[in-house]
């Protein structure tokens, strides 16, 4: 039987090096993983540049690369991306950012996640209906993300991306005038347009009840908006179109979720609290439904940026429990790997390819018994591209076409 369903299952950040604290191993060799090492057992291994050899991947252009969409030719930014996983309907031409919530004290920037507020739903609803730019010609969608994230998105005529932040990435220090790159007259444009929106948002949130609630409180109050990131949203060819599979996101994180929007996969929504098993059941019923499902497991890369080591090593555990009810079902495809590596080491993305297992009906098994990044280098599919991922994987489910004759 020929497997018919696709499990991409990206642990975010997974490849690492050597860490002095796990006695010279990564992560993942140090950790006991009884059903990832049973997927590279009986599937086929390797190693994959996400994006290409020596290119330190983010995320966001990794993704847009192991689904097929080169970034090269796609990505505009992690604004628009973003926006889009916040809930933001984004359309072609619209200018998104990354936002985020802070406390400003007399005019200084005191607390760049607003005293680490939770809920901001009221607060940005606030901001979304009260922030007026018809001045300008613009319209803006504003959307609450976790904690005290948030996204922005511009809509109108003569608008750019290329415009600078207000976020002066510090504390003590005033929000900064966003100012044109390039010297356009869409840029000058749009960074009046920025302004306006922060000077705005500021005014809307200074003496909202729920920022006197938390002053009252002895909380910091989410008195202003720092925007980031600007990108223009792109045009993407809609994913069930470009490989003929209907296909859904599972990921906790807005960025993966809105880079699968955007493609054209449906959003099962996930927080970043939702326990892994509750999150490996939707992906379960999901694959009930659809040909296809992107799920990204975050956090392995938030303990390598933050040089965790051991709890990489705990958590890669965790994950090797939680994904075992994708063992048992003989119609999937499932290919495991990371989106880069993030080793603990340095704290960073780095460009060391990921370990991969092909898993499922038809594969050439090879000798590989351990998913870790040096067993997999000895795999069957050697080192391979990122870009070539979805294509390996449409042949092994029968679902590419012939090239040539
Ligand atoms: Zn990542
Ligand atoms: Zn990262």
């Amino acid at each position: 039987m020929t497997a018919s369903k696709i499990l991409l299952l990206i642990i975010d950040g997974v490849g690492d090096r050597p860490c002095e604290a796990l006695g010279n191993k990564t992560p993942l060799q140090a950790a006991s993983l009884p059903n990832l090492d049973t997927l590279a057992k009986t599937g086929i291994c390797g190693i994959m540049d996400p994006v290409a050899a020596g290119i330190r991947a983010g995320s966001d252009t990794s993704h847009l690369s192991l689904l097929g969409y080169p970034p090269q030719q796609y990505y505009t930014g992690r604004g628009p991306l973003e926006a889009a996983g916040c809930g933001i309907s984004m359309e072609p031409g619209m200018i998104g950012f990354r936002a985020n919530y802070a406390t400003v004290t007399e005019g200084l920037v005191s607390d760049r996640r607003a005293g680490r507020i939770e809920d901001t739903k009221e607060i940005s609803r606030a901001v979304k209906e009260g922030v007026d730019l018809s001045k300008y010609g613009v319209t803006i969608e504003f959307e609450p993300g976790t904690g005290h994230r948030a996204a922005l998105a511009l809509k109108g005529k003569g608008l750019s991306a290329d415009v600078t932040t207000n976020d002066p990435k510090k504390t003590g220090a005033a929000p900064l005038t966003i100012v044109p790159t390039k010297d356009t007259a869409e840029a000058k444009h749009t960074a009046e347009v920025c302004n306006e929106f922060a000077r705005q948002a500021a005014g809307i949130l200074e003496n909202h009840p729920v920022n006197l609630d938390r002053i009252k409180a002895g909380k910091n109050p989410a008195n202003a908006v720092l925007i980031r990131g600007a990108g223009e949203m792109g045009v993407y060819e809609p994913f069930e179109k470009k490989h003929e599979l209907t296909g859904s996101v599972v990921a906790a994180a807005a960025l993966i979720a809105g880079i699968g929007v955007s493609v054209g996969l449906e959003r099962i929504p996930v927080l970043p609290t939702t326990p892994l098993s509750e999150q490996v059941n939707l992906v379960m019923s999901e694959l009930d439904k659809k040909d296809f499902v992107l799920f990204n497991i975050k956090n392995a890369d938030e303990y390598g940026h933050d040089g965790k080591a051991q709890e990489k090593k705990d958590f890669l555990e965790k994950i090797d429990e939680a994904i075992k009810p994708f063992l048992a079902r003989e119609d999937l495809l499932i290919a495991v790997c990371g989106d880069h590596s993030t080793p603990c080491t340095i704290k960073e993305h780095s460009a060391d390819p990921v370990p991969l297992i092909i898993h499922g009906d038809g594969v050439r098994v090879d000798t590989v018994e351990k998913y870790d990044e040096i067993s997999c280098a000895a795999g069957g599919m050697c080192r391979i591209c990122g870009g070539s991922l979805m294509a390996i994987l449409l042949d092994l489910v029968d679902k590419t076409h012939k090239y040539g004759a």
